[in-house]
């Protein structure tokens, strides 16, 4: 008799966003007449850059000609976008990678989830607290991550990294030393983001322990202050203790189009096993890669155009982010981020909880956002808003949380 994976049966249900939905939607019924406006969007807004479309147009073209198609991509994914990567957003910075050293996928997600399989089973995790869901659930998954406590509302086989207006949003060396280390810098959701200094540091500490770190970097286009790196590589010796995992999705609108790219330095070994040439299997495997039209259509974003016309894209974003940044401070809230990523993450007035902000905005101000709670113990008392929508609705949401 078949049986399902039992580790599947012990994920959380996606509790956060369903109840988001389900507030919004019964507010709305009560309230017909009001107009809810969502700083809560996780998704890019702005339609794909012409010089994308450009890109697309072209390759499907040479889709048509029998002496340009194109059947099965390359495992690594095609020569001239991992060249690309390597050359702008590696060599350009000053970081040793090889073309051979990049993977490129169909997006961050399916890579922050899946490279946890090269790993034994028995790797202890770390995790910042709050942080994205998708490292823990695929751990959970695995098998990797113990029981759930239901009341710290944490794994007993993972380590909790918190990250609150304490300690910058930077995390704290664990007091227990993990196998795996997952980072994002700039966060998602606090918007925060981790100095070259403190990025370094990890570095260190990972290569004294034989740790490696899982870097997620896919908000490094929205970096606007100087001394932040954009990529692990910038840190010595991060060649043999770090994979660094890419997107397309929020510098360049690819969320619906699909695109990313892992890193593995030949350099990364657990005694004389490269974590390359496990990975590379499994590519070669269990993975269908990119289509060639969409990594054209990336290949495109690192052109002399592509690299204005997305700037610009970034920048709609961040002037929605300064807009609310600046306009929770004026009203006298806490408020962190919006200067490196598009998240605002503001700590409640009078300490409220999450959800009960989550309330009161609704209710009072028509806005919707996301409790901090939902993404980690730590996030309890923050919030978190969005600089993914127009920039009319996010001046309006702005005006009624002053009002509110
Ligand atoms: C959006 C997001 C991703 C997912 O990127 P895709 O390339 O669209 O899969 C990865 N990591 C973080 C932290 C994100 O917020």
């Amino acid at each position: 008799m078949f049986r399902p994976n039992n580790d599947y049966l012990k994920l959380r249900g996606s509790y956060l966003f369903s109840t988001v939905a389900k507030k919004q939607r019964e507010f709305q019924e009560a309230n017909p007449d009001k107009e809810i406006i969502r700083l809560s969007i996780g998704d890019v807004t702005q339609p794909l850059a012409p010089v994308i479309i450009d890109a697309l147009h072209k390759a499907v073209d040479e889709m048509a000609v029998a002496e340009t198609f194109k059947g099965y991509a390359p495992d690594l994914g095609y020569e001239f976008l991992r060249k690309a990567a390597a050359e702008n957003d590696y060599k350009a910075r000053g970081c040793d990678i090889s073309p051979d050293e990049i993977f490129v996928s169909d997006g961050a997600k399916g890579d922050c989830g899946n490279i946890q399989e090269i790993f034994d089973k028995d790797c202890k995790v770390a995790v910042c607290d709050p942080v994205y869901p998708v490292y823990v659930d695929t751990n959970v998954m695995a098998g990797r991550t113990g029981v759930f406590d239901e009341v710290t509302e944490t794994w007993s086989n993972v380590i909790y990294m918190p990250c609150t207006a304490e300690n910058n949003f930077m995390p704290d060396f664990p007091k227990e030393v993990p196998d795996i280390i997952y980072l994002c810098f700039p966060n998602n959701p606090t918007g925060g983001v981790i100095t070259k200094e403190r990025l370094q540091g990890w570095v260190d500490y990972a290569n004294k322990n034989g740790a490696v770190i899982i870097y997620d970097a896919a908000y490094e286009a929205y970096i606007s202050e100087q001394d932040i790196p954009h990529s692990i590589y910038e840190c010595e010796g991060a060649r043999t203790c770090a994979i660094e995992i890419h997107s397309f999705s929020k510098n360049a609108g690819f969320t619906g189009v699909r695109l990313g790219y892992t890193v593995i330095p030949k350099d990364l070994k657990s005694g004389d096993v490269a974590l390359h040439s496990l990975w590379a299997r499994r590519h070669g495997t269990k993975y269908n890669g990119a289509p060639y039209i969409i990594q054209r259509a990336g290949e495109a974003v690192y052109s002399a155009e592509g690299k204005k016309q997305l700037s610009e894209q970034v920048a709609y974003y961040m002037k929605n982010a300064a807009y609310i940044l600046n306009g929770l401070k004026s009203a006298g809230y806490e408020a962190y981020g919006g200067v490196n990523a598009p998240y605002i993450w503001l700590h409640t007035p009078d300490n409220m909880t999450s959800w009960d902000f989550f309330d009161m905005m609704l209710e009072k101000a028509g806005v919707v956002g996301t409790p901090g709670s939902g993404f980690g113990p730590s996030g309890e008392h923050y919030f978190r808003l969005t600089a993914f929508g127009s920039y009319e609705n996010t001046v309006a949401a702005v005006e009624r949380i002053k009002a509110m």
